[in-house]
């Protein structure tokens, strides 16, 4: 009897050490599989809706076994989402970053309609907006506006579960929409047009007044007058500014999505001049799609951005992922298009070879089989050249 119960012993004793083996050199292959990693991949990403914990955590670590090393996670305004997703984050082991859109806020009791932005015919964005009914762009010279954002990003930075605040829609409006996107609009922007510019709110025009000694509202055609781009350029940076320190007096990050540029595009669209923001890191969407062009675009564009940082800070470069390639050709919207899986390596490479420090996905779900497939592999390359 002792000899059978000694036996049994030997043997679960024997399965259980197997296991463990088994159990650790999976957990070595990963952490092999990781080590060869090259390029930092972030991922934007929203959620969580109806989803449990366990899908939660099932999902970030799936991302996390494909190389991705960081989340902009999109969530809301409640602090709570993001402390119960944060949480888990962390404990797969993902940075946890909050990616909350700034500039452009829908209906809310803190923020009442005169706060909203108006355009150079003198209409609000908050009941005329231009292009979208969701492009409800605040004014960014209210210091009433900056009191809302400081509160909003304030209060989420000073989670435990956070580790940095990503603002988006950090701008102006679209005074003139990417190339690709004139024909979804039914629109030919060949110059800066008044139902399209902001913002001509009476704090605006006076504050510029003042400090320039010029009447815009008087101004034949403003896009001629640098005085005034400036003044619009310096409204957006000083709102990151402001930001910034008080984030980093809680200790966290903080960094943006902005437009390529900031010289070629970002300034003259959407006027954001990134290049003198104090921020941890800059994620330019460099969607070639939208602006018809190819992947030798992306690496220019990322050229010009760390070159504009003067390699100060790094950049990430963002990447628009097509969610369904066998049929992009035929898809009208350029919200459809986006990088095919041959075009992925390419796309790493150009950002790769050009400063970037990493990539960043829109989106981990547009990607297919074959753009994981693809990505695996270009993110284990060395591009230092
Ligand atoms: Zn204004």
């Amino acid at each position: 009897m002792i000899k059978y119960l000694s036996l049994i012993a030997l043997i679960l004793l024997t399965a259980c050490s197997s296991s463990a083996e088994k159990k650790q050199q999976q957990s070595d292959a990963a952490t092999q599989a990781q080590a060869e990693i090259k390029v930092p991949v972030y991922a934007w990403l929203g959620g969580p809706g109806k989803a449990t914990d366990e899908e939660i955590r099932d999902n970030f670590t799936d991302l996390k076994n494909k190389g991705i090393i960081g989340l902009l996670y999109n969530g809301g305004h409640d602090p709570e989402t993001y402390k119960r997703v944060g949480g888990i984050a962390h404990e797969v082991g993902l940075e946890f970053q909050t990616w909350i859109p700034s500039m452009i806020q829908g209906e809310n009791p803190k923020l009442p309609p005169d706060l909203y932005a108006d355009n150079g015919l003198g209409e609000s964005a908050w009941d005329k907006p231009a292009y979208a009914a969701y492009y409800k762009f605040l004014c960014p010279s209210r210091e009433e506006v900056y009191n809302f954002l400081e509160e909003l990003y304030v209060q989420i930075a000073s989670l435990e579960e956070v580790d940095g605040i990503h603002l988006d829609y950090i701008r102006f409006p679209d005074v003139i929409l990417a190339r690709g996107l004139w024909d979804k609009y039914g629109l030919v922007m060949d110059r800066e047009y008044p139902q399209y510019d902001y913002c001509y709110c009476d704090h605006c025009v006076e504050e510029f007044h003042e400090q320039s000694g010029i009447d815009i509202r008087s101004v034949e055609d403003p896009s001629q007058v640098e005085e005034w781009k400036q003044y619009r350029y310096d409204l957006i940076t000083g709102i990151v500014n402001r930001l910034s320190e008080s984030v980093h007096a809680r200790g966290k990050k903080i960094s943006a999505a902005v437009f390529p540029g900031p010289n070629s595009v970002a300034k003259k669209i959407v006027r954001q001049e990134w290049d003198k923001w104090n921020l941890d890191a800059f994620f330019p969407m460099n969607y070639n799609d939208f602006y018809l062009e190819d992947t030798h675009w992306i690496g220019e564009v990322t050229l010009e951005g760390v070159t504009a940082l003067d390699h100060r800070k790094p950049l990430y470069s963002g990447l628009f992922i097509c969610p369904n390639p066998e049929t992009k050709s035929q898809q009208a919207d350029p919200e459809n298009h986006g990088l095919l899986p041959e075009e992925l390596e390419d796309a790493i490479r150009e950002s790769m070879e050009n400063g970037a420090k990493g990539i960043c996905l829109f989106t981990p779900g547009r990607m297919t089989a074959a753009h994981w497939e693809v990505l695996k592999k270009a993110i284990r390359k060395d591009y230092t050249l």
